[in-house]
């Protein structure tokens, strides 16, 4: 562990709670969609609201998880603003690939009947053979399932080849995990022009590319790139965090009558979200002074 990992290490809960705020919906399921619904009427802007359950060991655990997955899917119907994302590790991938497939399963079958998408987050580079298996398997029944790839890793235009014939939505982002020399790219700037190749490559499949990043020039590049060649606006859509504060081009593409999602997480239980918190200041340590800025207005 890096100094400044160990440093966040050791940052007390409810500093991380202060710096938390902004980036999340607040506690409980009604906290996430009440966010959904002011994001959609306020501003046209769409969500994917996920619950903070990283790293979830005990079978009871996974078992409470799933149902609050269960219920998210019942409080977020009638709402085609707002699709769900979810973590293997929170859903029983530390037990077994088949009880966390078949997990993913019930919830992605219930989501379906409501018509609500699912996105499978992607996690470190341990979990993502197994997590491509079960999304594969799963997207094999239903449309409501896509997945993401992270434009680091050199596996990536080998997984793009291998993703089901029908059309996947896809989130396509530089990926949040640090990722050694030898399995990934480590200059960012490599990262986001391997973004903007790999979201080319899903078009060109037939796919979906959801195109996540707060990089203002690399979506440019991205706009510029995609109305040059003439694809669709609804062929394609942009991504980003809560609380990442990018207000005009979020409205930009709005005004395209195109979608910007948030990912808009919230918490059963704090110290999940302070967890994540640990996880959003280790990747992004100036992150802290921006929501200093935010808080004091300064
Ligand atoms: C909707 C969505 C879903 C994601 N899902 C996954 C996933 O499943 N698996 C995965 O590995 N990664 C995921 N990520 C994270 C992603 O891979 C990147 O780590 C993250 O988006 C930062 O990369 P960037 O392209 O925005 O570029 P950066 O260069 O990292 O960011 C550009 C600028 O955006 C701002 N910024 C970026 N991130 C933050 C932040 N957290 N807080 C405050 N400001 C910030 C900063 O001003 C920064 O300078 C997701 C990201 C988004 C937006």
């Amino acid at each position: 562990m890096g100094l400044k990992n160990a440093i966040i290490d050791l940052m007390p809960g409810p500093l991380v709670r202060i710096f938390a705020a902004p980036y999340t919906a607040g506690k409980g399921i009604a906290s996430g969609v009440a966010k959904a619904d002011d994001l959609h009427a306020r501003l046209g802007i769409y969500s994917t609201v996920d619950l903070l359950a990283e790293e979830v060991f005990r079978r009871e655990d996974v078992e409470a998880t799933l149902q609050v997955y269960l219920r998210m899917i019942e409080a977020l119907k009638d709402r085609p603003y707002a699709s769900i994302s979810l973590k293997p590790t929170s859903l029983g991938i530390n037990e077994s690939e088949a009880y966390c497939q078949a997990n993913l399963r019930r919830i992605v079958e219930a989501a379906a009947a409501h018509r609500i998408h699912i996105t499978l987050d992607m996690e470190e580079r341990h979990f993502t053979d197994v997590t491509l298996r079960m999304f594969r398997a799963i997207r094999e029944e239903f449309d409501n399932f896509g997945i993401v790839l992270q434009s680091r890793l050199f596996r990536t235009p080998g997984d793009i080849k291998a993703l089901p014939a029908k059309r996947c939505k896809v989130r396509i982002c530089i990926g949040i995990y640090n990722e050694p020399a030898d399995v990934a790219l480590q200059d960012k700037a490599d990262m986001k022009d391997k973004l903007f190749e790999y979201m080319q490559m899903l078009l060109d499949q037939g796919h979906y590319p959801e195109i996540a990043t707060h990089d203002e020039p690399l979506i440019r590049r991205c706009i510029e790139h995609l109305d040059k060649r003439g694809v669709p606006k609804d062929a394609y859509e942009f991504q980003m965090l809560l609380g990442v504060p990018r207000t005009q081009i979020q409205q930009e593409i709005v005004k395209r009558g195109q979608i910007i999602r948030l990912y808009v997480p919230f918490a059963e239980d704090w110290k999940y979200a302070v967890r994540y918190m640990k996880r959003r200041l280790a990747h992004s340590p100036s992150m802290a002074f921006m929501v200093m800025k935010n808080l004091f207005g300064s």
